[in-house]
């Protein structure tokens, strides 16, 4: 069986993009773009090695990137993208491949069919090609537009494609073509297998697999991204000695307090685990060990606003929280509107957000013995 290498290009600086690091460092989702495109390659079963073009100043967050992915080697690449990509033909050819899938780092939306097809047109053989090329239709209408600009004139659009990668090529043939055309400035790499006469054919391209190149196209690809979530919470506290409970960040008078290590809001603890629970970001006892004495007697409104300020953290929102406190006595019914007040407060989100519900066991077990108080909560996130 041939064997097949991908060669990432991320060396770029990316002056376009005005973010602190390279764009294909940019955080999409709490991933680096990078990382999401190495895991398509290295995730795919007919990709054997994986080499990617980086610069020198970027070797630490690489490293970083890299973690857990095996085969994965790193070179310095050059001052141009096609410095960087000839540097990356050169590492490979140590031991040469028979093909090369060539891609840039900013394409992190690659899927696996894709990586397939270019894969198998280059194996088929059937018109033989030096190189295959993912090509998209163009269907906007193209103007030529002059310095001064004034529309010069209509371009048809009948032979017009746009390229994506990644570009799969026979190994040495776009070597030697890289080799040889090291001086000229090409944009990209299917371009230099041309000046070398190279037979490249096309295969449908894919729309999703958008290049980021400004900070536009981050946000849009966050938001094609973006999914619902729900996360539920549970909680119990027994009664002790004392005058009132918390609930919802609520002092709320009463015949016992609850016992707990820190204030025991047991409907905060919930609300807590659950939006934890929404973006997989483990429980509230990882968080706040109760064995730190950190959290004796902690409001609770601090562990709900963590939980949440994670969830933002990680480019969350909060869409809705619902609470269903579980209990005979305290009766919650007259406190209900000033509990989502309060945890509207404690998050800074709308009341709308917001729900408070409560219920009785009819008598039968430990709440209905009113030896403690259950809370339920759901919450829902877009993340
Ligand atoms: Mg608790």
């Amino acid at each position: 069986m041939s064997i097949c290498a991908a060669l990432i290009v991320a060396a770029g600086r990316g002056q376009r993009f005005g973010g602190e690091l390279p764009k294909q460092y940019a955080p999409l989702n709490g991933e680096r773009l990078l990382r999401r495109t190495l895991r398509a390659f290295c995730g795919h079963p007919k990709v054997r090695r994986v080499v990617v073009a980086i610069h020198p100043d970027d070797a630490d967050v690489f490293a970083e990137v890299a973690a857990g992915f095996a085969g994965v080697t790193s070179v310095h690449g050059g001052a141009t993208r096609q410095d960087s990509v000839r540097m990356g033909l050169e590492a490979l050819g140590a031991s040469a491949p028979d093909f090369v899938l060539i891609h840039d780092g900013a394409r992190p939306m690659v899927s696996a069919a894709l990586i397939d097809s270019v894969i198998a047109e280059l194996r088929a053989g059937s018109r033989a090609a030096d190189g295959v090329l993912p090509a998209l239709a163009v269907f906007d209408t193209m103007k030529r537009v002059g310095a001064d600009g004034w529309i010069g004139e209509t371009m048809p659009r009948e032979n017009i494609v746009r390229a994506q990668t990644p570009q799969g090529f026979r190994f040495q043939a776009i070597l030697d073509a890289h080799r040889k055309f090291s001086r000229e400035s090409l944009t990209d790499d299917a371009a230099v297998l041309e000046r070398a006469q190279g037979r490249i054919v096309t295969v449908p391209g894919d729309e999703t697999n958008i290049k980021v190149t400004t900070m536009e196209d981050l946000a849009r690809l966050a938001a094609a991204l973006t999914e619902t979530r729900t996360g539920q919470g549970f909680d119990v506290h027994r009664f002790g000695p004392g005058d009132h409970v918390m609930l919802c960040g609520l002092k709320v008078p009463h015949s016992h307090g609850l016992i707990g290590h820190s204030d025991a809001d047991v409907a905060l603890h919930a609300g807590t685990d659950a939006i934890l629970g929404a973006f997989a970001a483990g429980d509230i006892g990882q968080h706040f060990p109760p064995s730190d004495p950190k959290w004796r007697g902690a409001a609770s409104d601090r562990f709900l606003r963590h939980a949440y300020d994670l969830l933002r953290e990680r480019g969350g929102a909060l869409i809705h929280l619902d609470f269903t406190i579980i209990c005979e006595r305290p009766k919650v019914g007259p406190h209900r509107a000033a509990m989502v007040a309060s945890v509207a407060r404690i998050l800074g989100v709308e009341e709308g957000r917001i729900s408070v519900k409560a219920t009785t066991t009819e008598g039968l077990g430990f709440t209905g013995r009113a030896e403690g108080i259950a809370a339920q909560a759901l919450a829902t996130v877009r993340i």
